[in-house]
């Protein structure tokens, strides 16, 4: 037998567990085995042999965040420049000439950063819609994502996108057939969809918007997933020109069509979630529809609020996504959460939503919409030991009165020390086994690629 993985993480000032009591437990400690919480507790830790230890140095430990919407590929066109005040739509076309010869290379390169950024900020587990699949990037585009992530460490969900009808946004290189979409489902899910609790990488099926997908792609994709029993993953919601064109060209409001397909129920969760009237809204929540709030991608493309304590006070999940690089335009995770506090409170005053709440979106109903109640999302034992540790105190809150306040209504900061599944993946503010400059030189090259070669 070989002998356990055992983590120690010892001197942790405040240990925020998103437990059912949400107990945050002073001067605290926590013990890991093989990748998954064998006990915690406050005061004097316990004396056990063979473990790595790990001293927190009064640090706020929180469950590791959990991303459930991103475009990794878009930080090669972070703030670009021809498109940067455009809305969601021109914004969207105006980026397509840059992708036409994509490849999984440059997939690779993206989803490392990305990566290293989400972790930084305190995410253990991802997802990544990735759409772009052009005619002649070669056919295994994804798995570039599954190895990237394998090899930063972090948790991921390769959402399969998709898109079969070409649009004013998608031309006819960025489509494909549906029947080879769905093989490359079925072939992604065979590969890399691992089971069981623990599981580091998931397949999600993710046609990507109603203006590039048909409805038997919606159908079809749906009896798939079901058959798998993997998840669905989608846009909705986003833009006003979205209910729009749904309501002239298909006779139904965006996500009534969607249910139509089989698009409805606590295995879908859709990105944005803005545009929904009262009557979408009760249908959601009846059904358990989960919803990706992106307020950062959402403030910054003009595109609107989501009504996050409709939704939520429902029962539907509402989790947090970065989104793409190109509409956010970085990938921290905190800075999500806090933006999440920020707007819902400018919508709907001072009292509708705590930092608490705030972080339950960051953590337990993120691990809600990836299916991932049972093993992640709040630090108790049984779960896996997934842990950002964020320094109590940095030059933007030092002084907090309230640290765990602190961490969502000061400046957000970067973890001292992050844990996936049991392992050290950021140690003292740094990537372990990560070369982060070199990586940082080789994404710029090939972002500069991709501007020099960009013609209207
Ligand atoms: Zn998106």
């Amino acid at each position: 037998m070989p002998k356990p993985a055992r983590l120690l993480l010892k001197n942790v000032g405040h240990l925020v567990t998103m437990d059912p009591q949400r107990r945050i437990l002073r001067d605290a400690w926590l013990l890991a085995e093989n990748g998954f919480i064998v006990s915690l507790g406050a005061g004097q830790p316990p004396k056990v042999t063979g473990a790595k230890t790990v001293n927190a140095r009064g640090g706020i430990a929180t469950p590791g965040m959990i991303n459930t919407h991103h475009h990794m590929f878009q930080n090669l066109a972070r703030a670009f420049g021809p498109i940067s005040n455009l809305p969601l739509l021109p914004w969207l076309a105006g980026h397509m000439p840059l992708w036409r010869h994509f490849s999984p290379a440059d997939l690779f390169v993206a989803t490392q950063v990305a990566a290293a950024e989400l972790m930084l900020s305190g995410c253990t587990m991802t997802s990544d819609h990735h759409y772009l699949f052009p005619r002649d990037g070669g056919p295994e585009m994804l798995d570039a994502g599954f190895h990237a992530a394998a090899a930063m460490g972090i948790r991921y969900v390769g959402c399969r996108g998709s898109v079969n009808q070409p649009s004013d946004i998608m031309p006819e290189w960025a489509t494909q057939d549906l029947d080879v979409i769905l093989a490359d489902c079925q072939r992604l899910h065979d590969r890399f969809h691992q089971k069981g609790p623990g599981a580091m990488a998931h397949i999600a099926f993710a046609p990507c918007t109603i203006f590039g997908c048909s409805g038997e792609h919606y159908r079809e994709s749906a009896k798939l997933a079901r058959l798998l029993k993997v998840r669905l993953h989608t846009h909705c919601g986003e833009t006003i020109p979205e209910n729009k064109d749904a309501r002239e060209r298909l006779g139904a409001r965006p996500f009534a069509y969607m249910a139509k397909h089989g698009w409805e129920g606590d295995d879908v969760w859709l990105a944005h979630g803005i545009h929904f009237n009262d009557r979408d809204i009760a249908h959601l929540t009846r059904t358990k529809t989960g919803i990706a709030h992106c307020p950062c991608s959402n403030m910054r493309l003009g595109s609107g609020v989501c009504r996050v304590n409709d939704l939520r006070k429902g029962g539907s999940a509402v989790s947090l996504g970065v989104d793409g690089s190109a509409s956010n335009d970085s990938g921290h995770m905190l800075h999500e959460a806090r933006l999440a506090l920020l707007l819902t409170r400018v919508v709907h005053g001072a009292e509708s939503i705590t930092p608490e709440q705030a972080l339950e979106m960051a953590t337990l109903e993120g691990a809600r919409n990836l299916g991932r109640s049972a093993d992640l999302g709040s630090l108790e034992p049984g779960k896996s030991a997934d842990i950002a540790v964020f320094p109590a105190e940095d030059l933007f809150s030092n002084g907090a009165h309230n640290p765990v306040h602190g961490l969502l209504l000061c400046h957000a900061r970067n973890v001292d020390t992050l844990v996936i599944h049991g392992e050290v993946r950021v140690s003292e503010g740094r990537l372990v086994g990560v070369d982060l400059p070199k990586l940082l030189t080789k994404h710029r090259k090939t972002a500069r690629r991709f501007h020099d070669g960009y013609r209207k």
